[in-house]
């Protein structure tokens, strides 16, 4: 009794498409946010304040040490 064996075909991949003009926007976006990210995390104490008292500080105070930013 023969099975047949079906043989993978090689060289045919074709290389990934990006279409620029649909990811763009979402780049952008997560741009801001991170951006957005690294101000909390970073600045957002004393007088680059946006936000009165420390909760804001208090909350990313961890992240602050762990990426190196200057803290106390
Ligand atoms: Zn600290």
């Amino acid at each position: 009794m023969a099975q047949s064996v079906v043989q993978p075909t090689a060289g045919t991949t074709t290389p990934l498409r990006l279409p620029i003009r649909a990811v763009l926007p979402w780049a952008a976006f997560f741009g801001v946010l991170m951006l957005a990210l690294l101000y909390f995390v970073g600045a957002e104490q004393g007088a680059t304040s946006v936000f009165s008292g420390t909760g804001v500080h208090e909350w990313v105070h961890d992240g602050r040490h762990l990426l190196g930013f200057p803290c106390h």
